[in-house]
């Protein structure tokens, strides 16, 4: 029988995507969760079986599946490996915003992301602004059947394996919001430098700053109309946020399950600490808010799918399932002692990696602003007048 809120179309995806995760990525996982690369070979097993550009229409190559597939995909991938987890929704990202692009647009793309031989990656944040995004400062000039791109972007993830970035800039500098612009601009653009940042966690996703020095974009590359990149970038969030969120949760839910057989076998006093409540009922509330977050984040999937606007639901999945991921991994370092905190077992670099997830496309302070905004009116915001 399906589980609540699948079809059996979901659950079969749900076995052979876990399957695949079980036999092709967890040897070495731990390993390559402190590698600075995605490998070649796991891009190209994810893209064989199809799982790279999962909501793309078939008849550029893709899956024609709905968001709960990749939600699915992303989850078990992420249970395993992060880094794979990523290679499906990245691309996914950039099906969504194609959306807004021209037919010519989507026939050029996304056949070759589906290939696997286009790999984009999103770039708003600034080192000046992240949360405020409508205050970035690069600037996209028109000159004739060009742009001319100036500026810095940071962090970009997948920053230094990316072969295009799809950017945020500014053509109107006194319209505000309304004079956001998207672009696709590929990595190999003269002017275009990329550097690695040395983060903490989820380093094979190789996040880096891009320094765009006059990059020159044809005008056929910009993505949606002139103005219209800050919308496109606010429904682009709503379907990441929760991606995101699962894949936090994927981690989350390995180390409990780690932690329920070593809590049974581990011994004190005589007997095996999961005999002892402060272990068992930190296990029980763990398992229950893992519930309750992935549920949260599987009805938002279907609110897109239905077609329903779930900004608010994704706020609400990316405020709490990562800050439920780190709070259940950081119990679960407890509950294994000192082996837990030993880099040995995989724990700390998994708690490091999803605190990556509390900061990146959004923190839970700009989450709940969103969910204030919606349950509220946007002037009881603190900063409208
Ligand atoms: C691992 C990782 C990967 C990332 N990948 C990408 C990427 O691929 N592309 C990209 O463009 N960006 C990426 N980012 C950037 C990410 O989206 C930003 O870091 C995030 O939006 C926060 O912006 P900031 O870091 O500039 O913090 P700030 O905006 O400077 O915020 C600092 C602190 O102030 C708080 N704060 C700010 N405003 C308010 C407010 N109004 N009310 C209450 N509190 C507030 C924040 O919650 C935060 O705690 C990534 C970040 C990380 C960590």
């Amino acid at each position: 029988m399906a589980e609540f809120g699948f079809d059996e179309s979901h659950e079969d995806l749900r076995r052979a995507a876990r399957e695949f995760a079980e036999k092709g990525l967890k040897p070495e996982a731990k390993e390559r969760a402190t590698s600075h690369r995605i490998p070649d070979w796991m891009i190209k097993q994810i893209k064989d079986l199809g799982y790279i550009g999962m909501i793309a229409d078939e008849k550029y190559g893709g899956q024609g599946m709905d968001m709960m597939s990749v939600g699915i995909v992303v989850e078990e991938f992420g249970k395993v490996d992060i880094s794979a987890a990523h290679v499906v929704l990245i691309p996914t990202q950039f099906c969504a915003l194609l959306q807004s692009g021209t037919e010519e647009q989507r026939q050029k793309w996304i056949p070759k992301l589906c290939q696997g031989e286009l790999m984009p990656s999103l770039a708003i944040t600034e080192p000046g602004c992240g949360t405020d995004a409508a205050a970035i400062e690069m600037k996209a000039m028109r000159d004739g059947k060009y742009y001319i791109l100036e500026g810095e972007k940071a962090p970009v993830t997948r920053g230094m394996q990316a072969t295009a970035l799809i950017v945020w800039a500014k053509t109107d500098h006194e319209a505000g919001v309304r004079g956001v612009t998207c672009f696709f601009v590929p990595s190999d653009s003269p002017g275009l430098s990329l550097e690695e940042i040395p983060y903490a966690g989820l380093i094979p996703l190789n996040c880096a700053t891009a320094f765009f020095d006059s990059v020159k974009v044809p005008v056929s590359y910009r993505i949606g109309e002139e103005g219209k990149g800050f919308y496109m970038l606010m429904d682009r969030f709503d379907v990441v946020r929760v991606l995101l969120t699962l894949v936090a949760l994927g981690q989350a839910q390995i180390s409990l399950n780690e932690i329920i057989i070593y809590t049974k076998s581990r011994t004190a006093f005589g007997r095996p600490i999961a005999k002892f409540e402060g272990i068992s009922f930190k296990i029980a509330e763990a398992a229950t808010k893992i519930e309750a977050a992935r549920l949260l984040c599987y009805r938002a999937l279907w609110m897109r799918d239905q077609g329903f606007k779930h900004s608010k639901e994704s706020a609400m999945c990316k405020w709490y399932a990562p800050t439920v991921a780190f709070e259940v991994i950081h119990d679960c370092i407890l509950m294994m002692g000192h082996y837990g905190y030993s880099t040995e077992y995989p724990l700390t670099q998994r708690m490091l990696d999803v605190m990556g997830y509390q900061i990146a496309d959004g923190t839970a302070e700009a989450q709940k602003l969103i969910i204030v905004r919606e349950l509220l009116g946007r002037k009881f915001l603190p900063y409208s007048g």
